[in-house]
């Protein structure tokens, strides 16, 4: 498969939102990207099972990252893989559901290293939930 057809595929499969932070193409400034869930630079292949949808903010946060510590626990873990593993099992919207909470090791350590709660997130989110298009789960 092209990349460009495996980017039709990741898009359709993904609902066209980022596969970490959900934020909808949509209302992106940019085109998103696919994210090599192993890097390429660590030896991942371009194919389906390694490949993520993703806005540019959180595949550059993620860059060449496959684990990070969880700041609950101090152990390093696995970063999330939208492939292999639900988001719901270690995501969830907080009271405030502008911001993203970890319900796992996993969860925990994405969101810090993919800073799924930054700031322009957080200002996205927010004009999203005013005219009910979040939060998407
Ligand atoms: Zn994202």
């Amino acid at each position: 498969m092209s990349i460009a057809d495996l980017k039709t595929e990741l898009a359709k499969i993904a609902h066209r939102r980022c596969e970490y932070c959900l934020s909808p193409e949509a209302f992106s400034t940019q085109p998103f990207e696919l994210d090599h869930i192993i890097p390429e630079s660590l030896g991942g292949e371009p194919l389906l099972q390694n490949l993520a949808y993703a806005c540019r903010g959180c595949n550059s946060h993620k860059f060449n990252k496959t684990t990070a510590v969880d700041a609950i626990t101090g152990l390093t873990t696995d970063l999330f893989n939208p492939r292999t593993q639900a988001w719901s099992e270690h995501f969830a919207w907080d009271t405030d559901p502008l911001y993203l909470i970890g319900l796992t090791p996993t969860g925990r350590a994405t969101i810090d290293a993919l800073q799924l709660n930054r700031p322009k997130l957080i200002e996205l989110r927010g004009l999203l939930l005013e005219i009910h298009r979040h939060p998407p789960i």
